[in-house]
């Protein structure tokens, strides 16, 4: 039977995000988690439900950040995670502009549908989570259920939180115990 999974947007989800004038994490001192991430990621751990990030990172295709050094600031962001006793199954990032034309940038669903085949996920029973509205149209595109992640939901989202902190109780209330979110969504 295939498994459901937690496909995790990175900036803005699972660290904060950088300020404006800077877009992008560059150094792993500059990652820091969101509150109430870890908490989400290890249910979910506990629960035996994989949890994979899926994170656009254009700035290795302008030459702002190196493979090497993404790898490094993926290495904090689990380690992160690891001292709080949580930890992803997967990382997908995208390495490219819009300019490559490729087929994994979000909002195209490329490495939602990537980790549904390696990891033999169910699309139909697995969530992606977001704050831009480009990771819940990939999450749509990918067959997904679909959570946003802002003050201001997106219309075309599932379900919707105002931030992070309370993504755990959502995780134990509605994706672990599979309930429909709607009544929530309606509230919010
Ligand atoms: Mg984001």
């Amino acid at each position: 039977m295939k498994k459901r999974a937690l496909f995790l947007d990175r900036d803005g989800v699972i660290n904060i995000p950088p300020p404006p004038e800077v877009r992008y994490i560059l150094e792993p001192d500059a990652f820091h988690l969101m509150p109430g991430i870890a908490e989400a990621v290890r249910l979910c751990n506990q629960h035996r439900v994989p949890v994979v990030v899926i994170t656009n990172q254009k700035c290795v295709a302008t030459g702002k950040l190196s493979l090497e050094d993404l790898t490094s600031i993926h290495h904090r962001m689990e380690a992160l995670l690891n001292a709080e006793g949580a930890y992803l199954d997967r990382i997908y990032f995208c390495p490219h502009a819009e300019s490559d034309q490729c087929n994994c940038r979000k909002p195209l669903p490329g490495m939602i549908l990537r980790a549904l085949r390696d990891l033999k996920l169910d699309p139909a029973d697995s969530w992606m989570v977001g704050d831009q509205p480009r990771d819940i149209l990939a999450g749509n595109a990918a067959g997904c259920h679909t959570l946003h992640i802002s003050p201001a939901p997106a219309p075309f989202a599932e379900c919707s939180l105002p931030d992070t902190q309370s993504l755990p109780q959502w995780i134990f209330e509605h994706f672990l115990q599979k309930e429909d979110c709607h009544a929530d969504f309606e509230r919010l």
